[in-house]
């Protein structure tokens, strides 16, 4: 559909429908013209790509993505808004909506079924209520696509972009870093989507890895030892990691001092590298 991005359009297409927005469903609808060609073009939306997109609302994103990409899936989980789609995307034949919840969906199945040939990556602007669950999940599985692009609250992109050793990383910096290269692309200012929420939001990219980083034995363990470090993220990795995963603060010590880092350390200040040496000590320590 024409204009699609513009509020008048979105407007009038929404109260034909009957339509009134889910704060639960995190739905704050773009409704300025400049952000979505932008997160198409910047998301790898192109000759030889097929999109995944999450969360469709009136489909402003998804024509966009339908206009560059070979192929667009886009998973969609308020069925309020199917017959809106049905309108707003009626011209575009490679785009296929699934009325589902994108935590539910079996996406490698789906990428094996819907994108046979071609390169896969993922596009959206998040329901900012599941911003870390989705992108862990899609990061997590290993799924085979060369990058996500996704609009988060502006903090969280912070949080997800910060670099190993910054003040600013939590558990969920650890898994971006370990799976992927992520960057900030630009800032999108709260005046952009209707509703209008009470944050400004920013455009973030994660380019996939072709391989992880080296040295971790064991993945679930390694994520659970990042997970207990910043659980509390001011006291000292001893203390963080034997007080959130019930460890004897002697086995956390002595695995602190086999990795060759100080005694007081604390998460925040560790590089990748540091904390796959003592995500490995701990688990050889708490083997033994
Ligand atoms: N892409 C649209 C845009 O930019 O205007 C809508 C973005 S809005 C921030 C988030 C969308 O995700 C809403 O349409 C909401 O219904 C949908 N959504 C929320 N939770 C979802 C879930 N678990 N699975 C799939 N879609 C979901």
């Amino acid at each position: 559909m024409d204009g699609l991005s513009n509020i008048g359009v979105i407007r009038d297409v929404l109260s034909r429908h009957g339509f009134s927005f889910s704060k639960a469903l995190g739905q704050n609808f773009l409704v300025n013209p400049s952000v979505c060609p932008r997160i198409a073009q910047m998301g790898s939306a192109g000759p030889g790509f097929g999109i995944i997109e999450i969360g469709t609302g009136v489909g402003v994103l998804t024509n966009e993505l339908a206009r560059r990409a070979e192929k667009v899936v886009a998973i969609e989980i308020d069925e309020r808004l199917m017959p809106v789609l049905e309108e707003t995307l009626a011209e575009h034949k490679n785009v296929k909506i699934i009325n589902a919840d994108v935590m539910k969906v079996d996406l490698h199945k789906l990428i094996d079924e819907e994108f046979r040939g071609l390169d896969v990556a993922v596009c959206a602007n998040l329901p900012y209520y599941i911003t870390s669950p989705v992108i862990m999940m899609l990061l997590e599985q290993r799924l085979r696509i060369k990058s996500i692009t996704v609009m988060v609250q502006k903090e969280a992109g912070t949080r997800l972009c910060a670099p190993m050793g910054s003040r600013e990383m939590g558990a969920v910096t650890v898994a971006v870093n370990y799976f992927s290269e992520p960057k900030i692309l630009f800032n999108v200012s709260r005046g952009s989507f209707m509703p209008s929420p009470n944050v400004d939001s920013c455009v973030v990219r994660f380019d996939i890895r072709e391989t992880t980083p080296p040295g971790v034995t064991d993945e679930k363990f390694f994520f659970s030892v990042a997970r207990g470090a910043f659980s509390q993220r001011r006291k000292t990795l001893v203390n963080s990691v034997s007080g959130s995963m019930g460890i004897d603060k002697s086995v956390a010590a002595a695995a602190v001092q086999k990795s060759g880092l100080k005694e007081n350390v604390r998460p925040e200040q560790l590089t990748m590298e540091q904390l796959i040496a003592f995500s490995e000590a701990l688990r050889e320590e708490s083997l033994g």
